[in-house]
Formats: structure tokens, sequence, C-alpha cells
């Protein structure tokens, strides 16, 4: 049964691992509620739950698990679209949907660095979500999620460039197997092992900070000239992406003021009171052993960024860990609260 006060919305890609915490997210969710699944030929028509192989721990929410997955045509019922397609085939079934006047929020590549697209991060860009007036779709649009490697980075970064400016950026990531979907990289190559690559990551990282941390100017992005470098490694840990980063700052701080920074740092969503905002963006914690993934990840509903170990840096000027949780701040979570921004702001 429909809850006549919630907005429905329609999930693509919903069999995948993102699709899967999208429904998880969205079940309960104050203000939206799914009534539409889709993904390929290989689960439409079947109802939900024999499509889906559910690899959450939460159970599958009955009224999703009974409905009859669709292809993924602009012909859903819902106007509020969350995607979580692969992205072999997300940009032009995107793109179809925008010029049906379809809200698409997407966590897919293939739109984020389009110029009229938001490549959104609420508690950063929220202005950015501007561009949507220049999208050509009938009504429609496409907003985008980062990387999810992206969003701790950009997160612990955000604070330090409004306070001290950032010059330069270099980052060695521990990323989770979830991050590759489902079923991912294989068993063999995982177990007691790193793979110290993922293709196509490391330009990802390096550039699409670039935009979220851009400024609006006359409809348009200027991107920032911090100058980054990212180094993009497969590690044996379920969910939560670890990154190692050093900052080179334009002016400067001392530990004391950085540490402020962060935990002075609130924005957009934490005034609104967002439902999947979390309390804090980023938690500093003092003790040397954290942040660690299994400890971390689900902090703050899984969506702030936690970050340690600040130290002066003999390259750079300092250098600490962050980690996020992938699959929901860096993917379903992240595009949630980006959706709820938008209704906030009477978009949807
Ligand atoms: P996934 O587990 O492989 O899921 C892919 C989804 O796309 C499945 O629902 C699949 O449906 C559907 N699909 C595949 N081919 C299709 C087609 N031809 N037509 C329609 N649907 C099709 O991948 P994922 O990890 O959830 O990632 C989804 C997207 O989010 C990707 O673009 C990825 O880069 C991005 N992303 C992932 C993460 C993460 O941490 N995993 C984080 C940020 C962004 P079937 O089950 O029917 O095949």
């Amino acid at each position: 049964m429909l809850n006549n006060e919630k907005i429905p919305v329609g999930v693509l890609g919903a069999t995948g691992s993102v699709g899967q915490k999208f429904i998880e997210l969205l079940s309960n969710h104050p203000w939206f509620e799914v009534t539409e699944v889709a993904a390929s030929e290989r689960s439409s028509g079947k109802k939900y739950k024999d499509a889906v192989n559910w690899i959450l721990s939460t159970p599958l929410p009955k009224d999703v698990a009974e409905l009859i997955v669709k292809e993924c045509e602009p012909n859903l019922k819902s106007k509020i679209i969350f995607s979580g397609l692969d992205s072999s085939v997300a940009g032009p079934i995107e793109e179809a949907f925008a010029k049906e006047g379809y809200v698409v929020v997407s966590n897919s590549k293939n739109h984020r660095m389009d110029k009229d697209v938001p490549l959104l991060v609420p508690e950063i860009n929220a202005d950015h979500l501007e561009l949507i007036k220049a999208q050509k779709y009938n009504g429609g649009c496409i907003v985008t999620n980062p990387n999810c490697s992206t969003i701790g980075l950009v997160l612990a970064l955000k604070p330090l460039e409004d306070n001290f400016g950032l010059e330069a950026v270099n980052v060695v990531t521990m990323q989770a197997l979830s991050g590759a979907g489902y079923p991912g990289v294989a068993s063999l190559d995982t177990i007691d092992n790193v793979i110290p690559f993922i293709s196509g990551e490391e330009p990802k990282l390096e550039t699409e900070p670039l935009k979220i941390l851009g400024k609006l100017s006359k409809g348009q992005i200027i991107n920032n000239d911090i100058k980054i470098s990212a180094q993009c490694n497969r590690v044996s840990v379920v969910d939560g992406h670890l990154e190692c980063v050093q900052v080179k700052l334009k002016k400067k701080a001392s530990i004391e003021e950085i540490k402020e920074a962060w935990k002075n740092f609130s924005a957009e969503p934490q005034k609104l009171n967002l439902p999947t905002a979390p309390l804090k963006p980023v938690h500093y914690f003092e003790e040397e052993k954290y942040p660690q993934p299994r400890i971390h990840r689900n902090l703050d509903k899984g969506m702030a960024a936690s970050v340690g170990r600040l130290r002066e840096d003999n390259l750079f000027d300092y250098k600490f860990v962050v980690l996020s949780h992938n699959t929901n701040r860096g993917a379903a979570g992240g595009a949630l609260l980006c959706a709820e921004l938008m209704k906030a702001k009477g978009l949807i």
C-alpha cells in the first residue's frame, strides 16, 4: 500500500549492489517510497525477490520483494528516479528518462562531468543545483553523485579549502570489494591479496573534486585548480574506502586549526535537518589506530567521513587518513541526500 503522503520513486538497477542499498535506505524513508524497480532483461518480468540476490544484512522489505521488476524504459509512473545502473548502459537510459520529464538522481559516471549536470555533494556545493536550469530536458533533469572514493576525500578537503586554501593533494586509496558491484572481483583474486589497479578510478579521483570544489559563476562551474595525484587499490574489505591523504595548503595552519576546521564543518543538509544527513559531515578521531573500515563505516548513518591521524608531512604540509562508506555515503545514501536537498529546495 502506498502511503499517499510519500513521493513515489523508482529505482533503476535495483538488483545491483547500489540498487539494493537504495531499497534498504528507502524502506521507512519519511518522504519517499519505492513503488517501481527496474533492471536488465535478465531480471525484468520477475518478482524482485526472485530476481535479486539480496546481499544486505537487513531483511528485504516485504512490499518491494513482491514488486515486478520492470525494464529500464521511461514509462514508469514515478517521476523521481534513482539510478544504480551499470555504467555500460546508464548514459543513454538516464538521458531518455530526463527527456521524458523525470528527475534522475544517478550514481553512474556517465553524466558526472557534463557541463550542465551538477556533481552534487549537498554539504559542499548545494549551489551547483542551479545548473539544472540550463539542462535541455523536457522539465526533467539529471543530477549526479560523485565516485565513491571522491566523496570521502572531498568531505575532508572542503573545510581545508575554505579555511586555508589547497594547493596540492596526494591520495592513495584502499577500496572495498563492494565498490566493484556484485559479484564483483573473483574471490581468488582478492583473498590474501591487494590489487593495485581499479579501472578508470584514478582519473575520476583526480578530476571530480575539481568540479565539486569549483565555483558557480554565470550559470557555469569554474573548476578548482588544485593539483591532485591519486593511486587506487582494491583490498579485501567488504564495505568502506580508506584513503591516505597528503595536502599542501596555501595558507599556514596549525594542527589544532585544521582539527577545528573539521569540527566546525556543517552545511545546508545539517541546517535543514535532512533525513539522511549525518549530524556531522566529518568526525575526527584522536586515537592513533582510527578510523578503520569495520569499526567506523556505519558511523552517523554511514553518511559521515571519519578522519584521523593528522600529522605533519615531510613532502607536503600535512597528512591524514579518511574513511567513508562506499555504497552508503559514496552511492545510494549520497544520492538520497541529493534528492532530499532538491525536495527541500522545491525542485522535486
Ligand atoms: P552492479 O552490482 O553490477 O549492478 C548493476 C545494475 O545494473 C544491476 O541492477 C543490473 O541489473 C543493471 N544492469 C546491467 N545491465 C543492464 C542493462 N543492459 N539494462 C538495464 N539494467 C542493467 O553495480 P553497482 O556496484 O551497484 O554499481 C551501479 C552503478 O553505481 C555503477 O555505475 C557504479 O560505477 C556506480 N557506483 C557504485 C558504487 C559502489 O560502491 N558499488 C559506488 C558509487 C557508484 P541485472 O541484475 O538485471 O543484471
